[in-house]
């Protein structure tokens, strides 16, 4: 199939032929740009070697380009009606394998071992549904897949979340896990325009190179989140504030020192802290029993 999938008139053909209706629900907005669609395969690094692990395939804008660039593409989508056509239309691609199911619920670990084996490395490329975005990242990153790049669009206030310093309005819970997991880049920010149907928001490419060791040194993960989460409860609060509500009211009197040994100001916000902040002060409630 050598027809560019991702230009309007080619979208609204398949979507014509076929009878396709768009569900919103499911975050079904398709690009009809082939320059972005360019700019999202090039920061992914692929090549004949690697493979690339698509979720939400749509009517395969991006699986097109992304089975000319990589060795090997699995999309995932969620909605049966997709599948026959994406089917139909990639009949002569051979390289191409279509996975009927919900990312959130697929074994991608089982899933990459079967689809990518032999090749030399693997990255997830999505338009992702905006519905789902954090979850969907969240479990790449959590299940710890080996995977080389998370290149995916999402909407421009979450991409700008995951990529922020310390500091801003901007960062936060969201900030401190992607960064502890990855390094962040703002690819390029997507006016709504290039879509069937339009979103009613930005969105912004972003690339994340998935660390192979954690930037910071932490005692036990589960109890670094816990912090961040805590530290972020109620954002106009002070750290004391924020992990009086965590270590309990009959313990409070121990914060004000504790803070002081790891040289962290009380009366701080959580939004100023860096990751090596955060896991000092995991591990100071480590020691302190909490
Ligand atoms: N990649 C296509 C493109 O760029 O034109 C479509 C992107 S569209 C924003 C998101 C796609 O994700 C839709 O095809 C939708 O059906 C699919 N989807 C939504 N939720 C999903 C889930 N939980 N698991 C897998 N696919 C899902």
């Amino acid at each position: 199939m050598n027809i560019d999938v991702a230009t309007p008139k080619r979208t609204r053909d398949i979507i014509n032929k076929y009878g396709f209706s768009f569900k919103k629900s499911l975050g079904q907005n398709f690009l009809i740009d082939q320059n972005i669609l360019r700019k999202i395969v090039s920061a992914a690094e692929l090549d004949e070697t690697k493979g690339a692990l698509e979720i939400g395939p749509g009517i395969g804008a991006l699986t097109q380009q992304l089975a000319q660039t990589a060795a090997r593409v699995t999309a995932v989508e969620i909605d049966d009606r997709l599948i026959p056509i994406l089917s139909d239309i990639f009949a002569d691609t051979k390289n191409i394998h279509v996975e009927h199911g919900d990312v959130l619920k697929l074994d991608l670990k089982a899933l990459m071992e079967r689809q990518f084996a032999g090749l030399s490395g693997v990255s997830v490329v999505a338009n992702l549904p905006y519905y789902v975005t954090t979850p969907i990242l969240m479990k790449l990153l959590e299940e710890k897949l080996p995977l080389e790049h998370i290149v995916v669009m999402i909407q421009k206030e979450v991409a700008e979340r995951m990529a922020a310093k310390p500091g801003g309005k901007e960062y936060g819970s969201l900030s401190v896990a992607v960064q502890y997991y990855c390094e962040t880049e703002l690819v390029c920010i997507v006016p709504h325009t290039v879509f069937i149907p339009q979103p009613n928001v930005d969105s912004a490419v972003i690339k994340l190179s998935v660390r192979k060791q954690p930037p910071v040194d932490v005692e036990d993960e589960d109890h670094y989140f816990r912090t961040v989460q805590a530290c972020f409860a109620q954002r106009r609060k002070t750290i004391a504030n924020n992990l009086t509500a965590y270590v309990g009211k009959a313990n409070r009197d121990q914060l004000a020192p504790l803070l002081e040994k790891i040289g962290i100001d009380p009366s701080r916000r959580g939004e100023t802290l860096s990751l090596q902040e955060f896991a000092n002060l995991s591990k100071a409630l480590i020691a302190a029993g909490f």
